[in-house]
């Protein structure tokens, strides 16, 4: 990477879906360390979209875009594999007066942690891809070896747990991926959520499965997405049981409950 350049995998200048409650600014870095086989981003993960943009651009389009967005957030792929990269937009991105936020798959706590350290994140969108209390399942539904499983949980918990003590704004992710997850599964997220950061102000977001020609499993192309009114079912059970602030993101709307 030129130090006048980087190279990113897409840029969207405004968007109203990315980030829950917050318009924003997003860029999607590519590369990731699991293989969902229902990935909905492979062109992203495997970087087969690649944009270079001058620092100079950057920040011209990151002060054009706080007048209108109060964030930047970084998703891939998986942000978290490329720190430098991370630090350095989300530098700019403050010298311009964004908030910055992150969407990332946990594995990596100890890059959030040196963003958290250096002032350069606000927001952590995070996916809780399965039950944490059956975690041997996170071995199929992130594409990751059996044996690395249980070290993998205890990332995601401490990429959670840095994210809530140093008063971020958290949101927790789950795409129900029929076949993957149980309704039970979803519901064990809530309870598990309540249990170890219950007093934390967590969003959870379940997130429709979209069977779009760019997940990576042709399988799960013709999987059928999960009926709306099942997803919002499960959801107010979550948040009657629980008392979490739950949201449904459907393939065309977000629904707060
Ligand atoms: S869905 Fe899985 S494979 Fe795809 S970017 Fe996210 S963590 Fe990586």
């Amino acid at each position: 990477m030129c130090t006048n350049h980087i190279t990113v995998a897409g840029i969207r200048e405004v968007s109203l879906v990315d980030m829950i409650g917050h318009p924003c600014y997003v860029i999607w870095l590519p590369g990731c360390n699991f293989k969902c086989p229902w990935c909905q981003n492979t062109h992203v993960v495997e970087g087969r979209t690649v944009i270079e943009v001058s620092i100079e651009e950057l920040r011209r389009e990151l002060e054009e875009a706080s007048k209108i967005v109060d964030y930047i957030h970084i998703t891939g792929g998986e942000p978290t594999l490329h720190p430098a990269l991370l630090s350095k937009i989300f530098s700019i991105a403050k010298d311009v007066g964004l908030k910055c936020s992150v969407d990332t798959n946990g594995s990596n706590p100890k890059v959030i942690k040196d963003l958290i350290a250096k002032g350069l994140l606000d927001h952590v969108a995070i996916d809780l891809k399965s039950s944490p209390y059956r975690q041997e399942n996170l071995s199929i539904v992130a594409g990751i070896p059996r044996e690395s499983v249980r070290d993998v949980w205890k990332r995601i918990i401490l990429t959670l747990n840095y994210s809530c003590r140093n008063g971020l704004e958290v949101e927790a992710r789950t795409t129900f991926v029929p076949g993957l997850l149980s309704l039970e599964d979803i519901l064990d997220v809530g309870r598990w959520l309540k249990e170890e950061f219950g007093e934390y102000k967590i969003i959870y977001v379940i997130q429709q499965f979209n069977p779009s020609p760019t997940v990576r499993d042709p399988n799960f192309r013709r999987v059928k997405p999960t009926p709306r009114s099942i997803l919002l079912d499960a959801g107010l059970k979550v948040k009657e049981l629980y008392g979490l602030n739950v949201y449904i993101r459907l393939i065309e709307e977000t629904l707060k409950l």
